[in-house]
């Protein structure tokens, strides 16, 4: 079968990139393979009743399928540039953001209209932060929530799938190129375009590596993020939450001058497991809809670890941590604050003694049996200057669930136009290592179908 363009991946990357090729060209003749299902037949077998854990699909429906790995998220779209992807290296800083505003109309365009965007701007908070030692990044926010970034999806499925070829559960398992073109090879047949998008996003990360090594395009990879996630009563950070709803803090510790920072916040919403190839580590939802937030907020506290030569395996690294939770946990562990600073166990009983109820049922357990010394010391200074500007976050019940690992995909040399040394083929999203959120991945889904679709047009 021969295609204008091929896009390999349905995740937002692969979703905005088809959008906006069909927006300015209805003629394009366009195939987005996607390994998963699509939208409404995504659901993860773990009930808590009759499946309580991962049985490991064969193709995990909560990373994979139409939506990507955002699908089930809570539908953050940070429009910035401090953090979420380095993007702007590849295509500048004004570039980047106008693509993130321009996403965010097509988010309001098809049902996200009402969701509320927080921003940091003149916000008194960032005085008050860096008053006590810690940095405010400048961010504006949009919050979906869970349910609202799924009716989203639906609605972009619905627009595309008329004019677009969708090929699911097609993992492509090979790309090859003669001719000038693209051959993407999947059990179910071959398909050719001369241009061909990749945006393969995390769960992707393994396939992107052969395929590199396979077409000798150039990668680096050297950072992974490891920290825990904490869990409080919302009413801590609400005089925060409820004026910019996710606040990146950046604090420099004064032991080490190790960064750490907090990541993903979720007011009122709940701390979940999540499968990373079988690893349980953690992460945390929260929904526009007041009947199902929490009387809780979470959010991670991560350290980024930058590893030098020799060592290549940074997600390996942070990978043989996870499993030491899960070697002495069965999943993911949890711990009161009070205790880790006690140097002793969470027990089910000094955890049923708390006057927080936590959100999730994890193991009560040591996390300083399983975090390396450095990156808890960095975590434990980062919740008591907290606690200076959100009195109560250094609470004896705080609950700590470890471990949060943020996985980075290796960087992809890809030139200004996201394109590798082979002209046509684009490497774009998470999987190309240069994005790490909602908002860079579908705005570097965008940016090169702007210029495919160009391409296109002077050629005819
Ligand atoms: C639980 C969770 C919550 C999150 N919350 C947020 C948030 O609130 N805000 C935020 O900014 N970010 C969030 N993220 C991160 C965000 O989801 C990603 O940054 C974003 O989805 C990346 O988009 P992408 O298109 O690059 O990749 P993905 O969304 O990962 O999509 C890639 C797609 O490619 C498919 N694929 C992989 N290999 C192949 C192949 N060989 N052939 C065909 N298809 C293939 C996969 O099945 C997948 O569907 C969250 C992530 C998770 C897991």
């Amino acid at each position: 079968m021969k295609y204008d363009v091929i896009i390999i991946g349905a995740g937002p990357g692969g979703i905005f990139s088809a959008y906006e090729l069909i927006k300015i060209d209805q003629g394009l003749r366009i195939a987005v393979f996607e390994a998963g299902h699509p939208l409404d037949r995504r659901r993860c077998p773990i009930d808590g009743i009759k499946v309580k854990s991962c049985i490991n699909c064969s193709c995990c429906s909560i990373m994979s399928g139409f939506g990507g790995a955002g699908a089930f998220s809570d539908g953050k779209y940070n429009i910035t540039n401090d953090f979420g992807g380095t993007l702007y290296e590849h295509i500048g800083k004004k570039e980047a953001l106008l693509l993130m505003h321009y996403v965010d109309e097509i988010n309001m365009a098809h049902g996200g209209a009402g969701t509320k965007l927080y921003s940091t701007a003149g916000s008194a908070f960032k005085t008050e932060c860096i008053r006590n030692g810690l940095h405010l990044l400048d961010a504006s926010v949009r919050h979906l929530g869970t349910d609202i970034n799924y009716v989203v999806l639906e609605n972009l499925y619905q627009y595309l799938k008329d004019r677009v070829d969708f090929y699911f559960d097609t993992p492509v398992e090979r790309i090859e190129i003669a001719d000038g073109e693209y051959r993407a090879i999947c059990r179910q047949g071959e398909f050719s375009a001369k241009e061909c998008v990749i945006s393969v996003g995390r769960s992707g990360s393994k396939w992107m590596e052969n395929v590199c090594r396979e077409l000798g395009i150039g990668t680096r990879s050297n950072r992974v993020d490891i920290g825990v996630r904490v869990e409080l009563p919302a009413e801590v950070f609400s005089h925060i939450t409820d004026e910019l709803y996710e606040s990146k803090i950046v604090y420099r510790t004064e032991k080490y001058g190790d960064r750490v920072r907090t990541f993903c916040m979720n007011p009122r919403g709940a701390v979940v497991n999540e499968n990373t190839n079988g690893i349980i580590t953690v992460n945390g939802h929260s929904y526009e809809d007041p009947a199902r937030q929490t009387n809780n907020t979470n959010f991670a506290l991560l350290v980024s670890k930058h590893f030098s030569e020799p060592f290549k395996d940074s997600n390996g690294y942070g990978e043989s941590i996870a499993r030491l939770s899960n070697m002495l946990g069965g999943g993911v562990l949890m711990q009161r604050f009070g205790d880790l600073i006690r140097g002793q166990r969470s027990t089910p009983d000094r955890i049923k003694d708390s006057f927080l109820v936590p959100t999730l049922d994890a193991t009560p357990g040591d996390l300083s049996l399983v975090l390396p010394k450095r990156i808890l010391d960095g975590i434990i200074e980062m919740l008591y200057a907290l606690d200076k500007v959100a009195p109560g976050t250094a609470n004896n019940d705080t609950m700590l669930y470890g471990v949060e690992v943020k996985f980075y995909n290796m960087e992809v040399d890809v030139d200004e136009h996201l394109e590798t040394k082979y002209p046509g083929l684009y490497v774009i999203g998470d999987g190309s290592g240069i994005t790490h959120s909602l908002s860079h991945a579908s705005a570097s889904g965008i940016y090169v179908a702007r210029r495919i679709a160009l391409k296109e047009c002077a050629a005819r």
